[in-house]
């Protein structure tokens, strides 16, 4: 597997590091894999409530309707993590890793080991912010 590249005055990467990051990533895919599974099949059932009580009190049937909305949100943030930490993955595999999608220099070790979904290094980040 191909390590991926440090900033200058970083110490390279070792394969124990990457695979540490890797492990990382791979238990939070199996979490938030579980999660959706779980979030969807919740959303479901109350899916089914609500048109079962769709002769209820309103103020409940928009708590439920907020609630409902919540979860869905939950649950794109958990497949948008889920696809960067897939991505990630994928990268790690490729050999691209660590490479800055939009300036192709380091990411650098330390911010992959805080961030290790970051596609971008930290100037080009703050450049994408400011716009
Ligand atoms: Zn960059």
């Amino acid at each position: 597997m191909n390590l991926p590249p440090a900033r200058s005055g970083e110490d390279p990467w070792t394969p124990e590091e990457l695979a540490e990051v890797r492990g990382a990533l791979e238990e939070e895919i199996t979490a938030l894999r579980a999660n959706l599974a779980d979030a969807e099949s919740g959303l479901a059932e109350r899916l089914t409530d609500a048109v079962a009580n769709a002769g209820d009190d309103p103020t409940d049937t928009g708590a439920k309707a907020y609630q409902r909305e919540h979860d869905l949100a939950l649950t794109y943030n958990s497949r948008d993590l889920l696809a960067q930490s897939e991505r990630a993955i994928e990268r790690m595999d490729a050999g691209t890793y660590g490479v800055c999608d939009s300036c192709g220099h380091a990411i650098g070790k330390a911010r992959l080991q805080a961030y290790p979904r970051a596609l971008l290094c930290v100037v080009c980040k703050q450049r994408e912010e400011r716009r």
